[in-house]
């Protein structure tokens, strides 16, 4: 045997319920000719259809994409829905000519039958919103409590239809087809209903603006991102589906893609209903590559490249332009460390590192000690060069 949810099992039972009601109020509505009675059985079939929604949702959203529909199976339903939609606003507008027609004096008959009915129709939809409420508030599921809802309004369709039999037995015979018409509105709801959702979905609604801005500072917070260059994200039944473009630093192929699978798993540990992520991720665009050589003396474009690189007197950084590789600015740090006995590679690495380099360029490899690995961290590349002066440099560079 299948075993079902508790809510699926109570959107099963709603169903079974509500097509009994429509079956008993057609037939009894046909044997008495009361419009309102057929009308009410109209509604009701409205309703075992989206109850079959409801159904058929609840089942669809614990289902997860496969590969022949990655992004699962809630728009075929939605099409359906959006079809259901039209037939059922037809059938209101066709209740509302029929009731007019009867506006002249029909009289029922078998007028206890039908007031047998409508009564249990009435009792009958009272209980189902009851229950419906209760499972789907116990379950937490927004469909069944929402369907509850419905159906406690529908009591009054019940009430109505009621009244309109008991009038026309009392020789108010208009009132059976104007409780026609007031069903007719019940029946344009449902439709409604219907329509509204499935539309919803099929429009690829966004998320509501909270999670979008949440997402969004998940993302920033990773190390690497320098900028976010857009953020989509949509609903398909219960699940989100986010597209994101960011720009980093990162040049390494492999740490782009280490800090975009960190950015997805972060937003899916953090929001339980994204089902997808994916990250585009782009070079970040710069204006200037900034490069720092060491040198023996600050002499401007004349400056001889040092030997050293711990042990140079001054650092030369000079930007170059991307746009046009010209040089945009040129400074010198003088070398605060050179003093020290030991570990002068490593201050210099550090004080570098906060100078936002892109480029180290030297005549004495750093490769293997620990001021190479400070600059790496600071995602500095490196180069070496036969050149003498910071001018043979940048004529390289061209
Ligand atoms: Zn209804």
């Amino acid at each position: 045997m299948i075993r079902l949810g508790r809510d699926k099992k109570a959107a099963l039972v709603s169903i079974v319920v509500t097509a009994f009601l429509a079956v008993i109020k057609y037939s009894v509505g046909v044997l008495s000719g009361s419009i309102a009675l057929v009308a009410d059985a109209v509604h009701s079939l409205t309703d075992v259809i989206s109850s079959i929604g409801v159904f058929l949702g609840l089942k669809i959203s614990s289902r997860k994409p496969t590969e022949a529909f990655p992004y699962g199976f809630y728009k075929a339903e939605n099409i359906v829905s959006l079809l259901l939609a039209l037939a059922i606003f037809y059938a209101g507008y066709d209740i509302i000519l029929s009731s007019v027609e009867k506006f002249e004096e029909v009289v029922l008959t078998n007028v206890p039958i039908a007031i047998s009915a409508a009564l249990a129709s009435l009792v009958f939809t009272l209980l189902l919103s009851s229950y419906q409420l209760k499972v789907g508030r116990e379950t937490k599921s927004p469909s069944l409590v929402a369907d509850g809802k419905h159906t406690r309004t529908d009591v009054y369709a019940s009430a109505v239809v009621l009244a309109g039999i008991l009038g026309n037995y009392l020789g108010f015979y208009a009132l059976d087809p104007i409780a026609g018409i007031l069903v007719a509105v019940f029946i344009f709801r449902s439709g409604y209903e219907i329509l509204k959702d499935s539309i919803k979905v099929l429009l690829d609604a966004s998320i509501d603006y909270e999670s979008l801005h949440r997402i969004r500072e998940l993302a920033s917070e990773a190390h690497g991102v320098r900028k976010i260059r857009s953020l989509k994200a949509r609903s398909s039944g219960k699940f989100v589906f986010v597209e994101l473009e960011i720009e980093t630093n990162l040049r390494d192929l492999e740490r782009a893609h280490h800090l975009s699978d960190k950015i997805e798993e972060k937003i899916k540990s953090e929001m339980k209903n994204v089902d997808r992520v994916i990250v585009h991720v782009e070079p970040e665009e710069k204006e200037f590559i900034r490069y720092a050589v060491p040198c023996t003396e600050n002499n401007a474009l004349q400056s001889r490249v040092s030997e050293h690189f711990g042990g140079a007197e001054y650092f030369c950084i000079f930007d170059m332009r991307t746009a046009d590789n010209d040089l945009a600015d040129m400074r010198f740090i003088k070398n605060p460390f050179i003093g020290l006995e030991k570990m002068k590679g490593l201050r210099v690495a550090e004080l570098l590192a906060t100078k936002e380099i892109d480029k180290l360029v030297t005549k004495e490899s750093i490769a293997k000690k620990s001021a190479f690995y400070v600059l790496e961290d600071a995602y500095v590349e490196f180069e070496e060069t036969d050149a003498d002066t910071v001018r043979e440099i940048i004529e390289e560079l061209k």
